[in-house]
């Protein structure tokens, strides 16, 4: 009998399971589950970046191992998106490094610097593959909470100096997975100022950074003045231009923590796929107009489910950016309960706050990435079962 190690063993229990399986027991009796429960992209990846990879595949010199660190135009065009988009000037060569998603990115960087019992800082709520990377690595998850009514910007003063002694690193996000919370450059300033101070390393997680309605341009982390002295941002292809199978991100800024994860990786992987990269080269050196668009997609489905939900009497900040709407769940539910009736009694899936913290309690999350008349139809589903009362 083989058996895992004591880590994966006790990996946090992964609370989308459930409803995958229910979603595929009702499947199998033959009812329509709407899936608001996706945290990618529905949409098409544009054409223009599907014609640079297979112009890229046919070439035989593109099928050997790519450099370790990554191929040059691909973090080419990361340091050239960083400057034209943020003002941000990086070197290719020590301040930027390829990532097959960031979410590998993530989690290795999170191996390569922690020892046995080390602390890291994370939001609760928080993207569950926080803390599964921080026990992975042996270390120790410290929560600090991000509340509504601070418009889910951390409370740096909260944290206890206990908390702080025995963390190494903090993890921020935004705009965020998945309460949608946004920040102003001054957030940004104040989290290096703090990290600073008690000697953090910072991790930005900006998978979102193109993803925002309106006026709303989400800041970069490396835009604040010393920044990379202490702080890392890792930013994905994957939501932006709808690249999530594709596997690309990348990781700018300090360079000592880039050269941990670098070396780290260099055991474990050899990069993306050239044509890969090169098609993300194309990608970031677009005119981002079809950003614009897709951008232009989630607003008009925002629009429509948020009228749904105040229609519902669900209360729910509209968000300025990410692809998700973070509900309060009605009065008397829980989180758990109130996703269980959706799917029992509606076919739809929803996330329960909960399987992102518990702060997460009293919450649900839509994921905008569903065909609006889908949408609509899950919106009818919902309210009748609402009015079902129960
Ligand atoms: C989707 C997502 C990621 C992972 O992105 P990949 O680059 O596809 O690995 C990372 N962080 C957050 C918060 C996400 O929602």
């Amino acid at each position: 009998m083989i058996q895992s190690s004591k880590q994966v063993q006790s990996l946090p229990a992964y609370l989308f399971s459930i409803f995958h399986k229910k979603k595929a027991a009702l499947k199998a009796k033959g009812i329509d589950v709407i899936d608001m429960g996706i945290g990618a992209p529905d949409l098409p990846t544009p054409p223009f970046i599907i014609d640079r990879l297979t112009e890229e595949v046919r070439k035989p010199k593109n099928h050997k191992y790519s450099p370790y660190g990554g191929c040059q135009e691909f973090k080419e065009a990361v340091a050239e998106f960083y400057h034209r988009h943020y003002g941000v000037v990086l070197d290719p060569d020590s301040e930027v490094l390829t990532l097959i998603g960031s979410k590998e990115g993530i989690a290795h960087l999170i191996s390569s610097v922690l020892d046995p019992g080390d602390g890291v800082l994370v939001p609760d709520p928080g993207y569950p593959v926080y803390q599964s990377a921080i026990h992975l690595a042996h270390g120790h998850t410290v929560r600090f909470p991000l509340d509504e009514a601070n418009g889910y910007a951390p409370m740096f003063h909260q944290i206890s100096s206990r908390d702080l002694e025995r963390s190494k690193m903090i993890l921020l996000n935004y705009p965020n997975n998945p309460t949608g919370g946004t920040v102003e450059i001054n957030i940004f300033e104040e989290a290096v100022r703090f990290s600073k101070e008690h000697q953090l390393s910072l991790i930005h997680d900006a998978a979102y950074d193109l993803v925002t309605f309106g006026d709303y341009q989400a800041p970069s982390l490396l835009q604040v003045t010393g920044a990379k002295e202490t702080s890392v941002e890792f930013g994905s292809l994957s939501k932006s231009f709808n690249m999530s199978g594709w596997r690309l991100g990348y990781v700018v800024g300090n360079k000592d923590l880039i050269q941990t994860l670098s070396i780290y990786k260099s055991n474990m992987d050899t990069s993306q796929f050239i044509p890969v990269q090169l098609a993300g080269a194309t990608a970031l050196r677009s005119d981002f107009s079809s950003v614009r668009a897709n951008n232009r997609t989630y607003k008009q489905r925002l629009d429509m489910m948020m009228n749904a939900l105040s229609g519902m009497n669900i209360h729910a900040e509209k968000p300025r950016g990410t692809f998700f709407i973070w509900a309060k769940v009605p009065e008397g539910c829980t989180s758990q309960g109130f996703s269980e009736k959706m799917i029992d009694e509606a076919g739809i899936i929803i996330t329960p706050g909960t399987a992102f913290g518990q702060k997460g309690e009293g919450y649900f999350r839509i994921s905008l990435s569903v065909p609006i008349e889908r949408l609509h139809e899950a919106s009818i589903r919902m309210k009748k079962v609402m009015k079902g009362g129960g």
